[in-house]
């Protein structure tokens, strides 16, 4: 059974292959080699999986390198599924960066928009573009992506080179018709600089101008912070993803993985090998002792893959992204405080949801003043204007 991918649950990852046409400046995956899945073993897998009907919904992720370099593998695989009547209900998923997408692959992908999803990753600008992933935004066709997938995420990777422009990036995908904007800091790359605390709060500071004098945009994925959880006890455990849990990830040769980062070609063999050492539902193991104390542990994003290959645990965050939530924390409780307390909305047009939203975060912001203002001091000591 085919369906949309808002409503899944559980995640298969299928590497697909291993090359990749750009070199982007934050990547971290060996992309040297020509390995390829094979089609006929990934078959059986999904047979295995997708057979027995399951409450539990699957977004079955192709996952390269690029896959489609290896387009004629992929469309194999999804036409031979497609055509078995699997009882669980499941759509494919692909990661891009779009600039094999023309012609034979377009069309196809048109085609079964309904049944097979490809997610655009784009860095924001032209220069943005160009700067962080090998030159190559005029070899996408932006408009095809947004028309063919209009709630698609666009994945927007901020580097320490491009964040300079972080909030014209967001802005230039709004314009182009990329509304649900999935903003990352790059992970595994150097944000050591004091400057980029500076340089951050500045780009919130005019995304918030931006969201403001644009209301009816959906807010991209920084801004997307929900202050509730900040004061409720179960985001205290709260996880960042499903890797080791819900989430399953198969190598070229078939073996499995918690995810993507834990194949040998990411991680090296030695951690490769060493991940049924972590128990995976245990908060003591991803949360480590600093972030367990604090108090935006809810809503501070992080990837236990990076954590694992850089510090050798998955709950070993780079601490210089620190400082960077804190700010965005700051930035984002002031955007929501002045958007609801200075609201010129009529309230009777809103509807009970928004209304309660609007209750639970304002009520949420007020909790947590004293810790806003403790964020202040520690960025007025690092000469941060607040
Ligand atoms: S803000 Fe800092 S201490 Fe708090 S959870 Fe995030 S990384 Fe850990
Ligand atoms: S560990 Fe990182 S890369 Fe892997 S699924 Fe989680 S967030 Fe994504």
């Amino acid at each position: 059974m085919i369906m949309e991918l808002e409503q899944t649950k559980k995640n298969i990852y299928i590497t697909t292959n291993v090359a990749c046409n750009l070199r982007c400046v934050y990547c971290y995956e060996n992309k040297i080699g020509n390995d390829e899945f094979d089609v006929e073993q990934t078959k059986q897998k999904l047979f295995e999986q997708l057979s027995s009907p399951s409450d539990e919904s699957v977004i079955v992720n192709l996952h390269g390198g690029e896959p489609f370099l290896v387009f004629s593998k992929i469309k194999e695989l999804c036409e031979w599924t497609w055509a078995q009547d699997f009882k669980t209900h499941y759509v494919f998923f692909a990661t891009t960066n779009g600039t094999k997408v023309h012609g034979e692959i377009k069309d196809w992908l048109y085609e079964n928009r309904h049944r097979f999803v490809a997610g655009l990753s784009l860095d924001g600008t032209r220069e943005m573009q160009n700067m962080n992933r090998s030159n190559s935004f005029d070899l996408i066709d932006i408009d095809f992506f947004a028309k063919t997938w209009p709630n698609q995420g666009v994945k927007m990777t901020v580097s320490p080179k491009s964040i300079e422009t972080l909030a014209d990036g967001v802005m230039f995908l709004h314009s182009v018709g990329l509304h649900n904007i999935l903003v990352n800091l790059a992970y595994m790359v150097d944000w050591s600089a004091p400057h980029f605390v500076h340089v951050y709060q500045r780009e919130l500071r005019r995304l918030a101008k931006f969201y403001k004098e644009n209301p009816d945009l959906k807010k991209d994925s920084i801004f997307n912070l929900c202050f509730p959880i900040l004061v409720s006890e179960q985001g205290r455990t709260r996880r960042w993803c499903g890797a080791g849990v819900e989430m399953m990830a198969y190598n070229i040769d078939g073996s499995q993985y918690p995810c993507h980062l834990f194949f040998e070609n990411v991680c090296g063999k030695e951690k490769s090998q060493a991940w049924h050492d972590i128990d995976w539902a245990n908060p003591k193991e991803y949360i480590s002792e600093e972030c367990s104390k604090c108090p935006l542990y809810p809503t501070c994003p992080t990837c236990y893959g990076a954590n694992y290959i850089e510090r050798g645990s998955i709950g070993s965050r780079d601490m210089n992204l620190c400082k960077l939530e804190k700010v965005r924390t700051l930035e984002v409780a002031k955007y929501e405080y002045d958007r609801i307390v200075n609201s010129k909305e009529d309230t009777n047009s809103l509807s009970v949801e928004e209304l309660q939203s609007r209750m639970a975060t304002l009520e949420a912001i007020e909790k947590i003043v004293p810790l806003l203002e403790s964020i202040e001091q520690e960025l007025k000591d690092l000469n941060v204007e607040v």
